[in-house]
């Protein structure tokens, strides 16, 4: 009797001791991981990483952990951070940057949410994981920068509806225009791989004419879609990989280089050749990001950089 009462007791005692925790980090029932995952990017960010974009801070954006239910938003306070619960802003599992009052939060599903919806996704693919989510933050963060800064900008980039139907409808369905996407992709893929500056220098060169080409074969508005992806995601990407990068270096080849040159149907495709532009800009003048304000497309900074204009 004794012994099972001292279980019993230890029990409780530990029961009270998880209350405690909870009360005295104010988590409100988020999960210890998605905190590990918060602090993981904040301490990227204290690592002097702002990836080079002025202004660029992922603790200014809220970040909003939706559980299916409620929204868990950890907001940085300067020297730690604070956890409040609310109903959620949106009711659907997705990352995303949302306006929420007067500024722009960082809504994500929790872990676990995003870790069995990617299981879905991609079954028999990479899986999704601690360092993916915290890159996908990252992602979402620098949305979060691209609204509160550049407002205009972003609107001027593509001032139609974002209708990725277009470019299944007109882009995917051009034979010749896949085509030659295919090839610029691999081009793409060769110079952010590549040593040689000289060699980037070709594969721009070539892409270059390959654009000239393929623009004739489409409408002003997939064009413009295509760089509003190409310069929004492709950036935001970039930042990802980034991250990625720094988390998992020996995995970026097969998470992000090696599928730059694979053509998918829709907008993804412009997300890898954004990335790889902002790679190869990189290479040719790692000071690029100063001042970059999404007023030009990254591919006519590397031709400017390459003297192609
Ligand atoms: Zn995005």
């Amino acid at each position: 009797m004794k012994e099972v009462t001292m279980k019993k007791g230890i029990i409780i005692l530990i029961g009270i001791a998880l209350v405690i925790g909870v009360v005295a980090t104010g988590t409100y029932g988020l999960s210890q991981e998605d905190l590990a995952i918060y602090q993981q990017a904040v301490e990227l960010e204290e690592s002097g990483s702002n990836m080079g974009f002025e202004g660029f801070a992922l603790t200014d954006y809220p970040v909003a952990f939706y559980d299916g239910d409620r929204d868990y938003v950890v907001t940085w306070e300067g020297d730690g951070y604070s956890v409040k619960k609310r109903r959620a802003v949106i009711n659907f599992i997705a990352a995303t940057a949302y306006p929420v009052d007067d500024h722009y939060e960082v809504l994500t599903p929790t872990i676990q949410k995003m870790s069995s919806l990617m299981g879905i996704m991609s079954a028999g693919g990479m899986g999704y994981g601690v360092e993916e989510h915290t890159a996908t933050i990252w992602h979402e963060a620098f949305h979060c920068y691209q609204a509160t800064y550049f407002p205009e900008n972003m609107d001027v980039i593509c001032s139609g509806e974002i209708d990725e139907g277009i470019i299944a409808g007109e882009a995917d369905t051009n034979p010749q225009a896949v085509s030659l996407f295919q090839q610029q992709a691999r081009l793409l893929e060769e110079a952010v791989k590549v040593e040689d500056v000289d060699r980037i220098r070709e594969c721009i060169v070539r892409y270059k004419e390959l654009d000239e080409e393929r623009m004739l074969l489409l409408s002003k508005e997939v064009i413009a879609l295509e760089d509003y992806y190409t310069r929004v995601e492709g950036t935001a990407c970039y930042i990802e990989a980034c991250i990625y990068k720094m988390l998992l270096p020996e995995q970026l080849d097969g998470r992000y280089l090696d599928g730059i040159s694979e053509y998918s149907g829709g907008s993804s495709k412009y997300y890898r050749t954004g990335m790889a532009q902002c790679m190869i800009l990189d290479r040719l003048n790692p000071n690029w990001k100063v001042g970059f304000d999404f007023s030009e497309s990254v591919i006519d900074l590397i031709y400017r950089e390459l003297g192609l204009v």
